[in-house]
């Protein structure tokens, strides 16, 4: 019987998955389906991919009892659909995205509740995802308690980085409890990593900067296609505006928002993770293609502000690395917004970048370069795939262990 695995990325009000074939260790990993399931709290929906992009599902979760689906029957619904369609394989591990590993998990880790208990601690780091990663191992521990949960984290990929990139300049007895500078959007970093010497070659060990351009939002700055710096910190705020987060912010603003304006730290919480960025800038939407779509002066800076950002902190990660050969866009706005990656393109001009007009508005699926054959920065757009890399170290896990049967139980 063939073996497979599942990939979870779970969010507050959707869980997104993907399921993988695996032929022998070592061997390359296929994709069966993906897909996702929404409006978990509200009406749900489950959506499901098969190989080529073909929908194999699209329909609404009836739910029974409790006027709310909770991530206990949005998985069992997921493993019901997976075990009528996945016919002929065993499950042998589940990977999950965790946003945060802290200083203690630089690896993948098998999933015990000993862990568990520990990356409970770094939700405070990431109010917006952790409690979500762990719910949803959680849930499936609750429905299939021998099957493997593996979690990968977003933090790891940056732990190459310099000390000084890391540091925070505080007092030492706060940053040896573990206040540094974290960066996140690893798992996505990796994967780019992983892939750039098929689109680079040998400028893919050079100075490479890689603009995760989604919701969420960061550079990495990469040598050797090793992190040295990224704009994300301590926290998922820091760095870049983004669709609801505030990114940098001057300290002594949260410092009034207590001391003068009265708020509590509960609502500055609410304030600077879920109010900001494009939607409290805008106020019409944290969601790009909405802001892009409106003619109100408001949605118009507010892109002002998110490109200036990115061309600000370009420039600084370009100083980290000594100059700049390469810059990558990926992720939601990265991938398909052509006149934002104009804007960047065209800030960052002093830096060498020369945009390919033509090939930037292309809409081609897949890799592709958009700078002119002069540019001294090579500029490309690479699709992401975080759930390939998720994939990748759950296998790497999963080799020697049980399989289990999509419901539960040993194969
Ligand atoms: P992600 O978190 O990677 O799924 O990216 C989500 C972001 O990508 C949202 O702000 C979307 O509006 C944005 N996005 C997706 N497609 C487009 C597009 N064609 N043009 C502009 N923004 C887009």
């Amino acid at each position: 019987m063939t073996q497979a695995l599942l990939v979870i990325n779970s969010g507050s009000s959707s869980v997104k998955f993907a399921a993988y074939d695996v032929a022998e260790p070592g061997s390359a990993l296929a994709r069966i389906a993906n897909g996702r399931i929404e409006g978990i709290g509200g009406k749900p929906r489950l959506l499901v991919w098969g190989q080529g992009g073909a929908l194999l599902e699209d329909r609404r979760i009836s739910i029974s009892s409790d006027p709310v689906l909770g991530p206990e029957e949005a998985f069992e619904e997921l493993f019901d659909w997976l075990g009528r369609h996945a016919a002929g394989r065993t499950l042998g591990a589940v990977g999950h995205r965790v946003v945060h590993g802290g200083e203690r998990f630089a690896r993948p880790a098998l999933v015990t509740p000993e862990i568990l208990a520990q990356l409970d601690a770094f939700t405070p780091l990431a109010p917006l995802h952790q409690p979500h990663n762990l719910s949803a191992i959680r849930a499936i521990a609750s429905l299939l308690p021998d099957l493997p949960q593996v979690a990968c984290f977003d933090t790891e990929f940056h732990a190459t980085q310099p000390w000084v990139a890391q540091a925070c300049a505080l007092p030492r007895a706060i940053t040896q409890a573990g206040v540094k500078r974290y960066g996140f959007h690893g798992l996505s970093y990796e994967y780019i990593a992983s892939v750039l010497p098929d689109y680079l070659g040998p400028v893919a060990n050079g100075r490479v900067v890689v603009a995760h351009l989604g919701n969420g939002a960061s550079l990495c700055a990469m040598r050797n296609r090793r992190s040295i710096a990224s704009t994300m910190g301590f926290s998922t705020l820091d760095g870049l505006m983004m669709g609801t987060r505030c990114g940098s912010l001057d300290p002594g603003v949260v410092l009034h928002l207590i001391g003068a304006l009265g708020m509590g730290v509960q609502a500055v919480e609410k304030l600077l993770y879920e109010q900001s960025g494009l939607l409290g800038v805008s106020g019409i939407s944290g969601d790009m293609r909405t802001v892009e779509a409106s003619d109100t002066p408001e949605a118009r800076q507010a892109i002002d502000l998110y490109v200036y950002r990115i061309a600000q902190q370009l420039g600084c990660l370009a100083a980290s690395l000594g100059g700049l050969e390469a810059l990558v866009f990926t992720a939601g706005i990265g991938e398909n917004s052509a006149s934002l990656r104009r804007r960047v393109c065209e800030d960052a001009a002093w830096l060498g970048v020369a945009l390919d007009v033509d090939a930037n508005e292309a809409h081609l699926p897949g890799a592709r370069c958009i700078s002119t054959p002069g540019s001294r920065v090579a500029v490309w757009v690479i699709p992401t795939n975080e759930e390939l890399m998720i994939a990748r170290h759950t296998q790497a896990v999963l080799q020697g262990r049980e399989a289990h049967d999509w419901r539960g139980g040993g194969a």
